[in-house]
């Protein structure tokens, strides 16, 4: 037996720790918008689809802790796809316009394609068509971006790390090559899945040699790369602040090789902070979750997996939405516990960060980036 340095963090019991959303007795119909305790709407809502992944990013699911005898949630404690659909109606009803499937993998999900079909048929409140999104490592893509795009799915943001093949494999921590990503995110392009979106995670010391490559492979074809400061998410994979590069860092890296000015951002509760290359050949996006918090525009909630609704990327608990779904409740008393649930939100974890209490009590309960989607 090898020696472990890791804490054991018994992480399914992290998953069990859930609270019941409350039916109020007095039931309204949903007004078509819902404001958390800061004024917050809610926007945008993150489906996990499966905790499980063919990778394991050393950032994110680490080999040490996500090993052979880690346990995956059992088939049936997923949400099937049509309780999954009713959710994200009952959703759009109080004004959630962007629907992101993400994991795990979500391509490992068995006809995921069917999913994309019942969810693409969804409009929003006023009746435009739902921004349909996907985040996925890519393994599959090659294979699926077409099945997908005929589905329904409106674009796809693909996680790419290093673009040198060796780093590339290091990150990743199964052996996959940059090339099998490439070809995955040329098909989704050749598809019609755009603008397509690259997100890379930046660890000070592991990849940030990768920045500048990366943004010069991606220039002039269309991809929008956005870089992420790493983050403290979950319990397993040993964040440490000294390896957070703050993104003014990858910008002013960037701009000496090629020239960048600053641009608005499309929307707002937009999470990237968007720069364009001044000779007009695109633009790039850096997420500084770490270093310039964006609690105040935030409007996204996460459903994870088995049912649990997130308020925070770094909650410590969910709220058993399954419960409900399966419990023969009425749509419209399963909508009013969400609007409650929302209404009630008070979530502004990377405001707080910096004070060391606020870390500690959460340190090792905080649920995994894996479990609960990105
Ligand atoms: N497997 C898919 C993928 O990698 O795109 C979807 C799920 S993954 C959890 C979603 C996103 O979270 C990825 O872009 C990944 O790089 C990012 N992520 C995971 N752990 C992170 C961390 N500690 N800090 C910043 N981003 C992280
Ligand atoms: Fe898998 Fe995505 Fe996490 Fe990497 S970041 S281990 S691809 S879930
Ligand atoms: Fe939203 Fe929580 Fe991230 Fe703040 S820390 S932006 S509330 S997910």
């Amino acid at each position: 037996m090898t020696a472990s340095v890791i804490p054991i963090v018994d992480l399914r019991d992290h998953r069990r720790r859930s609270m019941m959303p409350t039916i109020p007795v007095v039931l309204a119909a949903p007004s078509g918008q819902v404001a958390d305790t800061r004024g917050r709407p809610l926007h945008d809502l993150r489906i996990s689809v499966t905790d499980r992944c063919n990778f394991r990013c050393v950032y994110c699911m680490p080999k040490e802790v996500f090993d052979k005898d880690y346990t995956f949630l059992p088939h049936s404690e997923l949400l099937s796809f049509e309780e999954i659909e009713r959710a994200a109606r009952l959703f759009v009803a109080h004004g959630v316009e962007k629907i992101r499937l993400t994991g795990g993998e979500p391509l490992l999900r068995k006809n995921i394609e069917k999913l994309v079909e019942m969810l693409a048929r969804i409009e929003t409140v006023s009746g435009k068509p739902l921004d349909l999104t996907l985040t996925t490592n890519a393994s599959l893509l090659a294979r699926k971006a077409r099945s997908l795009r005929d589905a329904g799915l409106s674009r796809v943001s693909v996680s790419l790390d290093a673009i040198d093949d060796a780093t590339f494999r290091r990150m990743n921590d199964v052996d996959f090559a940059v090339r099998d990503v490439l070809d995955g995110i040329e098909t989704a392009q050749a598809a019609g899945l755009a603008p397509l979106k690259v997100n890379m995670v930046v660890k000070r010391g592991t990849n940030d040699a990768e920045i500048v490559p990366v943004a010069a492979h991606f220039r002039g074809s269309g991809v929008i790369v956005r870089f992420i400061e790493f983050m403290d998410v979950g319990a397993s994979n040993r964040w440490q602040m000294d390896e957070v590069l703050p993104s003014a860092e990858v910008v002013r890296r960037i701009d000496e090789a090629f020239a960048l000015e600053a641009i608005p951002a499309s929307y707002s509760g937009e999470t990237a902070e968007r720069w364009r290359y001044r000779d007009g050949v695109g633009e790039i996006g850096v997420i500084s979750s770490v270093t310039h918090a964006f609690c105040g525009d935030c409007s996204r909630i996460r459903l994870s997996t088995e049912g649990r609704l997130y308020l925070c990327l770094f909650a410590t608990e969910g709220y058993d939405l399954r419960a409900l779904l399966r419990g023969g409740h009425s749509d419209l008393a399963t909508s009013n516990a969400i609007a409650g649930v929302w209404q009630a939100r008070t979530d502004r974890y990377s405001e707080l960060r910096s004070n060391p209490a606020v870390r500690q009590a959460r340190d090792t309960r905080k649920i995994e980036m894996s479990y609960i989607g990105g």
